[in-house]
């Protein structure tokens, strides 16, 4: 995955720094329950956790280091539903109403399994419609809403997703917002991919109304090109993680210690021994500093604008939409097929591009870039700018070499 042109998924590259820290973590192998086995790592936590509250703009709050953003995702859920219904945590599902959850159909599939293993049901999680650029559309919501009620089911979750996995689509949270208001939803924001956007002044307005928000999943190991994994769960409700998931075990959390207790994080989360997740971010935001990350994710996000401005311009490629986030969709178009009526055929003879192309670069060991198919759309190319490295002559080169691949097909 260190391959300068891994583009394949939403991470890449390697930081030097951060590198150092991952060997240190390993060194010290220390475990994030009890400030007194790693007193150092768990104020750095604190640390790191305040920055980033900031950045979001939660102006108290807490959160946790996760490991990854489906598990963020999941602790959201679970700390609305103990928010709304704190009985839960005793009488268990059956003891509340019969709950639902709302998401939009492009949406990360660990809102789905996060439902399912929360014991509601997949068919508590209702689609909302998105647009063609893949936003949700708010409208959509609130009908979806109303006739949930109307089902005789109780609505108690929204996602909103801040750049989506595939298109990179931003929702519209402040509209989205607004909805949760007059319904007294919990609004979660899925930032896993498109958070790091916020320590960008250029990007940032495009997770606006973010802090309107109860809790949001932030993956520095996407955006931020943090090594795996480094993800973490947000929410403005302080406290509620350790009331939701507390065990109070008396071997490990006594009460009695010599020193400030708030400081044994163990207990808001639902492992027991924690790895150090932090070690690795705090070195690396140590090295760059804020400018440092926003002068890199600014760096991507125009390498995905000069990306499809190539592949626009470029014969035999077509954008599929312009990148929101630094995904860029498109097409490739083989020779003999070009200029060609678009008939169910054409498009099945296009679906076969994309699998035939990656063969051709990973076996030449050239790059890497996904394809995938997507509701109507046949296989696309799916490019992702995450290596913090990556500069805009990489972009020519993955024209040129998926057009050298791809070409005479
Ligand atoms: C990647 C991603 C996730 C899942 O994160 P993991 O760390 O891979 O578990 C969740 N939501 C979105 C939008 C993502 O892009």
């Amino acid at each position: 995955a260190a391959h300068p042109r891994f583009f394949n998924q939403l991470y890449g590259g390697l930081d030097e720094y951060s590198l150092g820290g991952c060997w240190l973590t390993e060194t010290m192998n220390a475990s994030l329950y009890t400030y007194e086995v790693s007193p150092v790592f768990s104020l750095m936590e604190r640390v790191v956790i305040d920055k980033m509250l900031g950045k979001i703009g939660f102006e108290d709050g807490d959160a946790m280091f996760c490991p990854g953003g489906s598990i963020s995702n999941m602790y959201a859920l679970n700390i609305a539903r103990y928010f709304k219904y704190p009985e839960v945590k005793k009488k268990g599902i059956k003891g509340i109403p019969d709950i639902c959850a709302f998401t939009s159909e492009k949406c990360h599939y660990s809102i789905g399994k996060g439902v399912a293993f929360m014991g509601m049901g997949l068919d508590n999680l209702i689609n909302v419609k998105t647009d063609a650029n893949g936003k949700m559309i708010p409208e959509d919501l609130e009908k979806k809403i109303l006739e949930a009620k109307a089902e005789g089911k109780t609505p108690y979750f929204v996602n909103a997703t801040a750049g989506t996995t595939v298109f990179g689509a931003f929702d519209p949270i402040d509209e989205i917002a607004d909805i949760c208001q007059k319904y007294n939803l919990w609004m979660h924001v899925d930032g896993a991919w498109g958070g790091g956007a916020l320590l960008s002044k250029t990007y940032s307005p495009l997770l606006k109304g973010v802090e309107r928000a109860d809790s949001m999943t932030w993956n520095p190991h996407k955006l931020m090109g943090v090594p795996q994994q480094c993800s973490l769960v947000f929410t403005k409700h302080k406290g509620l993680l350790e009331q939701c998931h507390s065990a109070n075990a008396s071997y490990l959390f006594q009460q009695d210690k010599f020193y400030d207790v708030s400081y044994d994080t163990g207990d808001k989360s639902i492992q027991c021994g924690r790895k150090n997740d932090v070690l690795k971010l705090w070195i690396m935001w140590k090295n760059k500093g804020d400018e440092g990350f926003e002068r890199d994710i600014d760096n991507q996000f125009e390498c995905a604008k000069y990306l499809a401005q190539l592949v626009q311009e470029r014969e035999g490629f077509e954008l599929m939409l312009e990148p929101q986030c630094t995904n860029v969709c498109f097409y490739y178009i083989p020779k003999r097929l070009r200029g060609l009526e678009r008939t169910p055929e054409w498009w099945n003879e296009i679906s076969k591009v994309g699998p035939k192309v990656k063969e051709g670069m990973m076996k030449a060991g050239s790059m890497m870039v996904g394809y995938q198919p997507d509701g109507d759309f046949v296989n696309f190319f799916r490019m992702i700018i995450s290596n913090l490295d990556t500069v805009k002559s990489d972009m020519d080169f993955v024209v040129d070499e998926i057009d050298r691949l791809g070409k005479d097909l």
